[in-house]
């Protein structure tokens, strides 16, 4: 009767000394614990006989976080014939995907370390993981007993590394609170991270039939998932091209009625004109294309500069880029920590030289030589049509523009087909609404740095080559996981 119009997790404040001491009391027990994730089936344990492989932290390769057993297409196809849609009603529902919001909050430290120690987050980073899968919870929990969704069946939900609970546990959420069975299969890199949060949603109350866990690499576990006759419905966040595999592997096998919900990757710009205040300017230009050492589909990968002001902005933004520390993600001083494994830090620092020695690197950073460290860098480019594809990780691409040829800029943004961030740094408010009006983006941002979206309030989610929509976290996301939707089209 008096429930509150919107809850959300309870967060931390990073600047209070009490708050981090709790932080720091309540991971402590974990920093150095290892940790096993295996798959979870409804029917019985998984084959036996699978190897277990050693997973390590990625700022810190002789830390061996855990050992991780993969499950086999045989598990798979068990997991499938298992599954049961959740028999609970849509109140019941929203109780125990509540109180799975509780478990969450209760077990911070051993998940703050976790995704520390597994996915190479910085304390910001963790923190804002953890709540934004809490606030998924409390979100969908609220949508299952406001709509009361009829489920469509079984669900597959494929996610990836780079935030290893926030999107999994949504997507999750998401196909629970519709009243769907959910075969969940985390990114290779990840999996220990998600096997947490499934043991938590089972604790509140979710039952196996309903949400079962299946670790291992996307061409043996993903693609043997998706190409089941037997699955109604996928939810998958990655690579474009990977959505466009699946999206070709459902069509041969599924009902074509099923539903593939994508949220895919970019090539997001930022126009920063001659108006736009430049410490403003730098601040959010460092946050969108570092923060996360830029693993975030959202990141700023190329950034335009009004001619008249672009030496000088440049000149400060160099600058700033000196006082960025590397190391560590535990330490309170980090700015930036690891990528996500060796074949990640060697492809982007491959990328890095090639510049280099096309005499189009402005920059980098020197990183950390241990751990999987890549130096934050800053590439000249004529345009965005010199980006072959998406870099994931802290690579800046930087163009200058001149004011008459803002509209030709947009354009060829546009073009490339993408649509996912798009950021602006002016001060004429017209500007800034010919801006909108143009650029093709799901979310875009205004004079502040471009990543972060918060449940509820920014639903978040791309168009074209960016993804098929709903956005997550917002109304429309948790019926198009029910029946009576039309499937959504991918670009
Ligand atoms: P990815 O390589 O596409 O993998 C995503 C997931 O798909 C993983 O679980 C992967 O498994 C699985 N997979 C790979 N091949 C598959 C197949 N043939 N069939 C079924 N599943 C398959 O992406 P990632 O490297 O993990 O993540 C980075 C990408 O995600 C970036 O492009 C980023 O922009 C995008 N992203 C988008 C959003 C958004 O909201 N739009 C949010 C976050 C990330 P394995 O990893 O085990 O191989």
């Amino acid at each position: 009767l008096f429930q509150p119009v919107r809850r959300n997790a309870r967060g931390f404040d990073l600047g209070d000394i009490a708050d981090l001491d709790c932080i720091e009391g309540a991971r402590r027990p974990y920093h150095a614990r290892r940790f096993e994730a295996r798959p979870l089936l409804a029917d019985g344990a998984a084959t036996e006989g699978a190897e277990g492989h050693d997973h390590p932290n990625p700022a810190d390769p002789a830390d061996i976080v855990s050992t991780v057993y993969d499950a086999s297409p045989d598990d798979v196809s068990r997991a499938i014939e298992a599954a049961r849609p959740w028999p609970a009603s849509p109140r019941e529902r929203g109780n125990i995907l509540e109180r799975a919001a509780e478990l969450y909050e209760r077990d911070f430290g051993e998940i703050l370390a976790i995704v520390a120690r597994e996915a190479g987050k910085n304390l910001l980073d963790a923190v804002g993981e953890l709540r934004e899968a809490i606030d998924f919870l409390y979100y969908y929990a609220r949508q299952s007993r406001q709509l009361e969704p009829e489920p469509r069946g079984r669900f597959a939900c494929i996610s990836p590394w780079n935030f290893p609970l926030a999107i999994f546990t949504g997507q999750i959420a998401g196909a629970l609170a519709a009243g769907n069975a959910v075969l969940a299969k985390p990114a290779e890199q990840s999996p220990l991270t998600a096997a947490k949060g499934v043991a938590l949603l089972h604790e509140a109350g979710v039952p196996v039939s309903a949400l079962q866990f299946l670790p291992g690499d996307g061409a043996r576990v993903g693609a043997a998932l998706t190409a089941d006759s037997r699955i109604d419905g996928v939810a998958f966040t990655g690579g474009t091209e990977t959505a466009q595999a699946i999206h070709r592997s459902m069509h041969g096998n599924l009902d074509p009625g099923a539903p593939l919900i994508a949220e895919t990757g970019g090539l997001n710009a930022m126009i920063i004109d001659s108006t736009a205040l430049h410490e403003q300017a730098v601040r959010d230009v460092i946050a969108s294309a570092f923060q996360s050492a830029g693993q975030r589909c959202s990141a700023l990968r190329c950034l335009y500069v009004q001619e008249d002001v672009r030496d000088d902005f440049m000149r400060m933004l160099l600058g700033a880029m000196d006082e960025l520390r590397l190391g560590n993600p535990w330490q309170l001083s980090t700015d930036v920590g690891p990528v996500i494994d060796a074949e990640a830090a060697t492809a982007i620092n491959d990328y890095v030289a090639a510049a280099r020695r096309q005499g189009r690197l402005i920059k980098q950073v020197e990183a950390p030589e241990s751990g999987h460290f890549v130096g934050p860098a800053v590439i000249e480019v004529d345009g965005i049509d010199d980006l072959e594809r998406e870099v994931f990780g802290p690579v800046l691409h930087v163009a200058g523009y001149q004011a008459e040829d803002l509209d030709a800029v947009i354009d060829a943004i546009n073009a490339r087909g993408y649509g996912l961030t798009f950021g602006v740094h002016t001060r004429i408010e017209d500007r800034v609404q010919h801006i909108v009006d143009r650029v093709h983006a799901g979310n875009l941002y205004v004079n502040r740095n471009q990543i972060g979206a918060i449940v509820a309030s920014q639903p978040f989610g791309g168009e074209g080559l960016s993804g098929t929509g709903p956005k997550a976290g917002g109304p429309d996301y948790v019926p198009r996981f029910a029946r009576g939707t039309p499937p959504p089209a991918i670009g």
